[in-house]
């Protein structure tokens, strides 16, 4: 923790802010309270059971600290194959030359709170009738109450001509994988010199990080102004929605922020395919007139295209009956899980957190740092036998990148309304700002691995 803030305040100061003013942000920003008073031991529980949790990301790893804190006798099992845990909200200053690959990650052993027992593997099925699960090496294991956080998965097979290994090929890019991110920054200094048509897109299916297609979209546009090749370029923002945002506070600002920069958004596209051979897009363009539906099929070329699959919940939450099955989340099979407690609607014993529940908000780590002490919460009730309690109020954070140097800060709830909990916000949320950029370059990495994985933020 000592050695993360040092390396911080090396950068500010090669930034020119004094370490004073840093610390300044740090207690507004809420950092240095929670860590000082640690207000995550408040609770204490004598409630016993196997806590079996799938996943060790943001969500997994918060759940396992929090729970290691606030039981007296915690027996918890962590299943997850992965050796790094990753700052996914990194990847986006990856590709954009902000961050080195390697700042992004830490070793999940370094990560993994004491007194977990960590099995290395992939859980393959969940049988929530008989309470167990399925590995593929090692066997069922068998739980009392289990936690579902697996994160969620990204479809790339649903974009032909493409693959996540083949991410590159014909200048195609997506930054929602380590490798693709590390090629996205290289391929924009590349277009920035070159010029061209620059095509960037979303999806249709609920994806982590909604904003993270229209950053680097803004990113790349204003890297060209700083190198001074600007008119070289033309940028094109592809949506599957029918609005580029749908929050109203921040909407009209990143509209004008569009406009402004004279990027067209075309709304109601999907991407089919990438033909990188000949470098061109295969987009369907929706359209519903008197309830019917049209598909139109569009070919575009371009010089530098990012695009975004489609995700989904993973396929073992699916084939094991623990996904919605209808309603607006049960095409991707997202997690059945109370917007509120986040308890399954099905099985009270099982918990759903993070990216694979089907609630409906945003896809971020921001949310999940709320979610996980109402989760925990409501966990460690069920296992006393009471009615879980706690509300989650579907906070997320999205702050979205609108040039280097400045950041939209949009933190919202279920209702769509602003719920700021950044201090420094109330200069004006709903305009972009430097100390919101501060915040998301400086600050919420350290937050994410010395805050929120080790249950105090
Ligand atoms: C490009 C990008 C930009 C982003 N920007 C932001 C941002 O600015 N702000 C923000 O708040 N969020 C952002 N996010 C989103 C954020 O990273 C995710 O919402 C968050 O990581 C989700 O946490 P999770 O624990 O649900 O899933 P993850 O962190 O993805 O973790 C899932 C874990 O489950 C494991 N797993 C998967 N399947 C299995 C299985 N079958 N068995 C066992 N283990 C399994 C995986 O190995 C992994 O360790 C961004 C993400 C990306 C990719």
């Amino acid at each position: 923790m000592k050695h993360e803030f040092e390396d911080q305040w090396r950068a500010f100061e090669k930034a020119g802010i004094s370490r004073r003013r840093f610390m300044k942000m740090l207690v507004a920003a809420g950092v240095l309270t929670t860590f000082g008073t640690q207000e995550a031991k408040a609770l204490s529980s004598n409630a016993k059971g196997k806590i079996v949790i799938i996943g060790g990301g943001a969500a997994g790893i918060s759940m396992a600290a929090r729970l290691k804190k606030w039981l007296n006798t915690p027996d918890i099992t962590l299943i997850d194959p992965s050796e790094k845990q990753f700052y996914q909200p990194g990847f986006t200053l990856i590709a954009s030359g902000v961050y080195k690959p390697d700042e992004v990650w830490k070793k999940q052993d370094d990560c993994m709170p004491d007194g977990i027992n960590w099995i290395k593997d992939n859980v393959v099925a969940v049988d929530p009738v008989w309470n167990q699960v399925t590995t593929a090496k090692n066997g069922k294991i068998a739980y009392d109450f289990l936690v579902l956080a697996p994160g969620l998965q990204i479809n790339w097979d649903k974009v032909e001509g493409i693959t996540q290994k083949t991410l590159g090929e014909g200048n195609a890019h997506c930054i929602y994988d380590f490798e693709g991110a590390q090629k996205t920054w290289k391929a924009i200094q590349d277009f920035s010199k070159t010029g061209g048509h620059g095509i960037y897109t979303d999806t249709y299916t609920k994806h982590k990080c909604g904003g993270a297609p229209k950053k680097i979209c803004l990113l790349t546009e204003h890297y060209t102004r700083k190198q001074g090749t600007r008119e070289k370029v033309n940028l094109d923002f592809y949506t599957a929605s029918k609005e580029l945002y749908d929050v109203p506070y921040f909407t009209p600002r990143l509209l004008d922020i569009y406009e402004e920069r004279n990027i067209p958004i075309n709304l109601n596209v999907r991407v089919k395919g990438v033909d990188t051979a000949r470098k061109q897009v295969h987009l369907e363009k929706i359209a519903t007139v008197n309830d019917q539906k049209t598909v139109t099929p569009l070919i575009e070329d371009y010089d530098f295209l990012h695009f975004t699959p489609p995700m989904s919940a993973p396929d073992f939450v699916r084939d094991s009956g623990l996904g919605w099955t209808e309603g607006k989340l049960a095409a991707e099979s997202w997690a059945m899980t109370n917007k509120e407690t986040l308890v399954h609607e099905k099985y009270p014993n099982i918990i759903c957190l993070g990216d694979v529940a089907g609630i409906p908000t945003s896809k971020t780590s921001a949310a999940i740092r709320k979610q996980v002490p109402v989760a925990a919460k409501n966990l460690i009730s069920i296992m006393e036998g009471k009615a879980p309690a706690e509300k989650y109020n579907g906070y997320a954070a999205c702050p979205i990148i609108t040039d280097y140097g400045r950041v939209l800060l949009c933190e919202f709830d279920y209702n769509k309304e602003p719920d700021l909990t950044f201090p420094f916000n109330l200069l004006d949320a709903s305009q972009e700002q430097a100390a919101a950029w501060w915040l998301k370059v400086y600050m919420l990495k350290p937050m994410y691995f010395y805050g929120m994985l080790k249950g105090l933020a």
